[in-house]
């Protein structure tokens, strides 16, 4: 079933998303060689909590009934998804994925970066800017009456043709009083294919790209998700409705550019 939300709920969803885009905004401040991911966990909990949200992340259950243990998942290199914050101070050259969700009134944002960590090879920045650049190719299609596919298939180009791997086993989602609901956003697809879009659909588009095979293992934790050839991935993720007919995009990126920026 697929809920579609009013103009009432979409502003409701938007505060719930600018809050984690504002969390992502804190992390983007303190994210340097030497930091745990622990650290950023820590963090971003105390500000959700200060602003009157919860964690969506903390106890979400996987297929094995265990309960996710921290408030975001830091997603480190060759760590696709779902990664557990830990002790590991990041090191120069690193990638790490920061992905939070929050619950606000009654409502949930999720949004995703994916921040380097010092000086970053030039191979992996332009796995990221292609990744990212994915995930606004994806957007322009959120128009009514274009369909999923066409969302999976903007991603699936860019990246395929840049001779990435587009992850098949996780996928975007729809989005409201539940951090998942239907339908899925995959991340691959055909134009044309798939259920069309409608103004009040929200969902979380949300590419994980990786420098070389899209094959993936899962961590003996049960939650990481790593690539096979332990290459790197990344991870950029929007909430957005389709609202007034086209891509409203309810999470931002300004607040942690304009801090990365600053500090460059
Ligand atoms: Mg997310
Ligand atoms: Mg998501």
């Amino acid at each position: 079933m697929i809920y579609l939300k009013t103009d009432d709920e979409i502003e409701k969803l938007r505060k719930a998303n600018l809050l984690v885009s504002a969390t992502l905004a804190e992390i983007a401040k303190i994210v340097q060689p030497g930091v745990t991911t622990r650290e950023l966990d820590t963090l971003a909990e105390q500000f959700i909590r200060d602003h009157g949200a919860t964690p969506t992340f903390k106890g979400y259950p996987n297929p094995y009934g265990e309960a996710f243990p921290a408030s975001i998942c830091t997603s480190v290199n060759e760590v696709v998804v779902h990664g557990i914050p830990n002790d590991t101070p990041l090191q120069d050259g690193d990638i790490v994925s920061v992905d939070c969700g929050t619950l606000l009134d009654g409502y949930c944002g999720d949004s995703c970066y994916t921040f380097c960590v010092g000086e970053v090879k030039p191979e992996v920045q332009r796995l990221l800017a292609t990744t990212k650049e994915s995930l606004f190719k994806a957007i322009d299609q959120c128009l009514v009456g274009r369909r999923l596919g066409d969302i999976g298939y903007a991603v699936q180009s860019h990246c395929e043709t840049a001779g990435y791997g587009v992850v098949r086993e996780f996928v975007g989602h729809g989005i409201g009083r539940e951090m998942h609901e239907e339908p899925q956003v995959p991340n691959y697809g055909q134009r044309g294919t798939g259920k069309q879009l409608k103004n009040g659909l929200c969902i979380a588009i949300e590419p994980m790209i990786t420098l070389g095979t899209r094959e993936l293992y899962m961590l003996p934790d049960h939650w990481g998700v790593i690539t096979q050839d332990r290459r790197p991935a990344a991870h950029f993720e929007h909430t957005i409705a389709i609202h007034h007919g086209k891509a409203d995009v309810l999470s931002s990126f300004d607040p942690i550019e304009s801090i990365l920026n600053q500090s460059h």
